[in-house]
């Protein structure tokens, strides 16, 4: 898994440092979550690598260069911070259900939007092409508060 990201990296022609290993090693270990750049952050510096001193601006600078290269998907958050992942080489894109109130993330496979996918097609001649949709709503914990 992360030996394909090394290999995009080089592709690209840039390095493997220690601190862009560093910020996918969390980024593989906190699969399936979703991160603020802050949260990758503040993992680097429980982790304590003491001789990997990462800044947050550093940090944030991966965070875009990983987009740009394709090695991370962005999820653009209503009045908070924008939430990364790993994009995964090994299937086809999952959406993902937010809750406005405490704004978990829930991951529900393509397989499930299908006959929703169908439907659009078929009654508004459109097709949907977005691998990664946003449903907002809430989650149980909170319509039980
Ligand atoms: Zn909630
Ligand atoms: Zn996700």
């Amino acid at each position: 898994m992360l030996h394909q990201a090394y290999d995009l990296l080089k592709k690209y022609n840039f390095r493997i440092t220690p601190q862009r290993k560093a910020i996918l090693q969390i980024l593989h270990n906190y699969r399936g979550h979703h991160l603020e750049t802050e949260d990758i952050y503040e993992l680097l510096v429980e982790k304590e690598e003491k001789n990997k001193k990462i800044g947050l601006a550093t940090v944030y600078r991966t965070m875009e260069l990983f987009e740009k290269i394709g090695l991370v998907s962005r999820l653009p958050m209503e009045n908070s911070p924008a939430r990364y992942e790993l994009i995964s080489y090994d299937q086809s894109g999952h959406h993902h259900l937010i809750c406005l109130k405490c704004r978990e993330i829930q991951e529900i496979n393509d397989e499930n939007i299908q006959e929703f996918k169908e439907y659009i097609l078929k009654d508004k001649d459109f097709k949907i092409a977005d691998k990664s949709m946003k449903i907002y709503g809430y989650c149980s914990k909170c319509r039980n508060m």
